[in-house]
């Protein structure tokens, strides 16, 4: 029985039962209509017959009837009786013949008729009303007997061809039956519209069974669908039974539908417990009602929720689980159902928990270390200047050979002691993620030279060529970390020098190509680098033509504590840290890092990075970095009084027997002190002009040592150049140095301050230019002036003179507005001596007087007064230069 169902569900059965079905049922009431309509029209034939023979038997005289004889039939009365047989003839064309008829001793006669045809003469024939008629029907002779006007039901056919036959009776004027008269009808019309219905039935058929077959193709259809989209329904419900997650089914109130045994295996209820509660019974009470109204707002809104909820199981236990619930709508668009899906996250939570733990430990752990270097090498750092600067002093006592070769060991000892320590120390910084980063506008070309310098002694005794090259386009101030940038380049180069006995070392300088990245983006807010700054992508690189490092090592050699090999480290010396150090460091500044090298032929080491330049036109950084140049330039010309010291430092100290012994302290050492009492003098006085180095209290009053050095960086990033500025802390906390270096601070000394640790510090810090070397860019554009001259000496010297002679009344002007104040006329006159300057080429000095001219009409009256001695620097510079290539060679 199932099995029949089953084959009977099949949808191609289903299709041919439905068609059969349909066919059998059509066709059986077609057969039924067809048979209606045959019957239907027999009728019709047979009554239309008997209303045939009532007329016929009209026009019969029934009195008469019965006394005509076979011989009369040629008579006139004869042929009269039959003629209204004729006429009904002639008017019914369907009319085959008419006849009356008697019955005589149970025989039937034919009385009157139309003749027959002889066969052989063709003449007519009337034979046949002598015999009795041999074929009389029942009908025939029921009308006969009983006076029955009726007609026969089956057709008869003879020679003549198919006819039925009526009859109707005669009667005499008494009444009294007399015969019959009988009509035959041809049955074609008859037939004729038989077949038709016949035709029409068929056709009918035809249809009734296409159809049926059309029916039963669109039952077959629809139940494959029905039968697939139920597969597809029993697939679903088949994988949400066997789905990992939990899947609840509540209705739009939020009553339990249907839950998958997942739930089950996750909340302990079963799918009878669970059907037609609320999943309020899930509820821990770990979250507050707001979160629960804030989730059915959202679903009954149409929208998706997610989220993490704690609930409780059966069995009370708490667990975490992910959840999504999408409202499910119906055709109209109403919300009828919602499914949630859930995940118990439980095991995953507590792993990310722990795990979150341990990173923490291990960070802690990570800092705690780094920490510890970062203290410890600090600590160590101060006993180990006193031991340099005691070997300092005994190597200037006399001393045996012996003894100063000693102590010279114990010197170089402590040197790379010290700069271990510097190393650890950095390492350990980058690491805490303490290491901070300080922009500000530096000249590059003046790094690389001084850092050149400081290798060339060791260059030359090697015998080793050590050369610079800087690209035209790299511009003369960037915007960047140029302490960090000096210490990647003096690893590279000290490798170099390290790891090359002869040959070359190259430094180089240059612009490369590269789309702005994510961190020279956030580099530039972090450093509040102005609009006008664009990125600059830097190349510094240094090749040797040393031993070179095989391939497999070239990556290793990045890493902390990482060398070549063993025996090359006790050749060389060195504790792997440098590299490491540079690439934290490139990498801190948004860079990359990388060597190319060949064993036996050498190494080129470089990082390219993202650095700020001022856009060209109106660069107040650019002129800034000009500024600072050449104020420092100024004073080589201006010191020249006191050309035996080392430098001019700005004391600021308020209190006064420190500042006595401070000032004394410096004086040994050989530099030349101003001195300020408070920040707000030291501002005021870094203003006027740039010192080799500031020493700042910290603690004064009115304005102390950190907002002064704000005030000074702020300042800076306007006009550009860095001042170094160390702090001078009774402190030795570590917050406190942090704070003075988050100021701005460059570094920091403890006091009360030592003589050598004073000394190593100016010096590490000494930025004052060889002589020479401030002149790396002539005061002077030659290839413009000679494209405006033409190359015509003499006019060039015409064209000189009258500028010597333009810029002094301009220059006192400036002079005199600067000390009245007056703004509007400054910068008129900066604005004069700006376009003389362009117009013959004096680049440096023009820049420096539009930086006057800016700062006069935006009223910056120190940034002015700065600016203006600059310019009058400037102005001896290119008076000197101007002198010295142009007119004296005339001479
Ligand atoms: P180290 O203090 O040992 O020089 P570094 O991190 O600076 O530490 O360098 C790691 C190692 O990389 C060096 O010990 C050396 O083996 C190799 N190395 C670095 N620079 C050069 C170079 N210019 N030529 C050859 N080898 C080099």
């Amino acid at each position: 029985m199932k099995l029949l169902a089953g084959w009977l569900t099949k949808p191609p059965v289903t299709g041919a039962a439905v068609a059969l079905l349909v066919a059998v049922i059509s066709l059986a009431s077609g057969a039924l209509l067809q048979r209606k309509a045959e019957n239907a029209l027999h009728q019709e034939v047979r009554q239309n017959l008997v209303r045939l023979a009532r007329i016929a038997a009209l026009h019969v005289d029934g009195d008469r009837h019965l006394l005509w004889k076979p011989e009369d039939a040629f008579t006139p009365e004869y042929q009269k009786a039959i003629a209204p047989f004729y006429r009904l003839m002639e008017a019914s064309k369907d009319i085959y013949d008419i006849y009356t008829c008697v019955l005589r001793d149970g025989k039937v006669y034919f009385v009157l008729g139309t003749p027959d045809q002889d066969p052989q003469t063709g003449k007519p024939d009337y034979s046949y009303l002598k015999e009795p008629y041999g074929e009389a029907t029942p009908e025939m002779l029921r009308a006969l007997r009983e006076g029955l006007a009726l007609a026969e039901k089956q057709f008869y056919t003879d020679q003549w061809g198919t006819v039925i036959s009526g009859y109707a009776p005669i009667r005499d004027s008494s009444g009294k039956l007399v015969g019959i008269v009988g009509v035959d009808l041809h049955v074609n019309e008859y037939r004729k519209r038989l077949a038709s219905i016949r035709r029409h039935a068929i056709i009918t058929h035809t249809l009734i069974l296409a159809v049926s077959a059309l029916i039963g193709m669109v039952v077959y259809l629809l139940s494959r669908r029905s039968a697939r989209a139920h597969g597809q329904l029993r697939l679903h419900a088949r994988a949400m039974e066997m789905a990992a997650n939990a899947i609840v089914i509540t209705d739009r109130n939020g009553t339990i539908q249907w839950v998958n045994p997942a739930f089950t295996a996750i909340t302990g209820y079963e799918r009878e417990e669970a059907t037609g509660k609320n999943p309020r019974i899930l509820k821990s009470g770990r979250h507050d009602q707001k979160y629960y109204e804030q989730l059915w707002q959202t679903i009954l809104s149409g929208h998706v929720w997610k989220g993490e909820v704690i609930n409780r199981r059966k069995d009370g236990s708490l667990y975490t689980e992910e959840m999504t619930i999408a409202p499910v709508r119906d055709e109209q668009g109403n919300i009828t159902h919602f499914i949630a899906i859930k995940q118990d996250v439980t095991e995953r939570k507590q792993f990310e928990q722990q795990l979150e733990q341990a990173l923490e430990q291990a960070q802690a752990a990570s800092r705690a270390k780094s920490e510890f270097l970062a203290n410890m090498s600090h600590e160590i750092r101060t006993p180990m200047n006193g031991i340099l600067g005691m070997a300092q002093l005994l190597m200037d006592t006399p001393l045996s050979e012996e003894q100063r070769d000693y102590v010279t060991t114990l010197k170089e000892s402590a040197e790379s002691l010290l700069s271990l320590l510097g190393d650890i120390l950095d390492i350990s910084r980058i690491e805490a993620g303490k290491m901070e980063l300080r922009y500000a506008p530096f000249n590059p070309r003046q790094l690389v030279h001084q850092v050149a310098r400081l290798f060339a002694a060791r260059a030359r005794e090697k015998g080793l060529l050590l050369q610079v090259e800087v690209d035209e386009e790299v511009p003369a101030s960037l915007s960047g970390d140029e302490l960090r940038l000096r210490q990647i380049l003096t690893n590279f180069v000290g490798n170099a020098v390290k790891f090359t006995e002869q040959g070359s070392i190259t430094i180089r300088v240059r612009l490369v190509e590269a789309g702005n990245t994510q961190k020279a983006h956030s580099l530039r807010h972090q450093f509040a680098i102005p609009e006008h700054f664009s990125t600059v992508w830097v190349q510094l690189e240094v090749t040797d033509t040393g031993i070179g490092i095989p391939a497999d090592k070239q990556t290793a050699i990045f890493e902390s504590f990482t060398q070549v090999d063993g025996s090359a480290t006790r050749r060389y010396g060195g504790s792997g840290l440098g590299l490491a150090i540079n690439r934290s460091l490139a990498e801190l500044m948004g860079g990359t890092i990388g060597v190319q090298s060949e064993e036996g032929k050498g190494s080129n080491f470089w990082v390219v990075l993202p650095l700020f330049a001022p856009n060209m036109e109106q660069s107040l950084g650019t002129v800034g970095a000009v500024l600072s140049r050449r104020s420092a330039g100024a004073d080589d010309g201006s010191a020249s009084g006191a050309a035996c010291a080392k430098g001019r430092v700005l004391l600021v100290e308020d209190n006064e027997v420190n500042r006595k012994v401070a000032v004394r302290l410096l004086q040994r050492l050989g530099y030349e002190v101003d001195v300020a009492e408070d920040g707000g003098e030291a501002v005021e006085k870094t203003a006027q002009r740039r010192y080799d180095a500031v020493l700042m209290d910290v603690h004064m009053p009115r304005m102390d040592g950190l907002e002064a050095t704000r005030r000074i960086r702020e300042r800076e990033r306007v006009t550009g150049g860095h001042q170094v500025i160390i702090a001078m802390t009774a402190s030795a906390m570590k917050e406190d140095v942090e704070r003075c270096l988050m100021s701005g601070m460059d570094d920091y000394l403890s006091k009360p301050v030592r003589l050598e640790v004073l000394q190593g510090m100016l010096e590490r810090w000494q930025v004052s230019d060889l002589p020479g070397e401030t002149a790396e860019q002539p005061p002077m554009d030659h290839d413009f002036l000679k494209e405006i001259t033409g190359g015509d000496e003499e006019f060039t010297r015409e064209l000189l003179q009258e500028f010597l002679n333009t810029i002094p009344p301009l220059l006192d002007e400036v002079e005199q507005s600067l000390n009245a104040g007056d703004n509007e006329a400054l910068a008129r006159a900066a604005h004069t001596i700006k376009g003389s300057a362009r117009a013959v080429g004096a680049r440096a000095f023009a820049e420096i007087a539009f930086a006057l001219e800016q700062a006069a009409k935006q009223q910056r009256r120190d940034d002015a007064s700065a600016a203006a001695q600059s310019l009058f620097a400037e102005w001896q510079r290119v008076q000197r230069y101007i002198q010295q290539q142009f007119l004296q060679q005339a001479a």
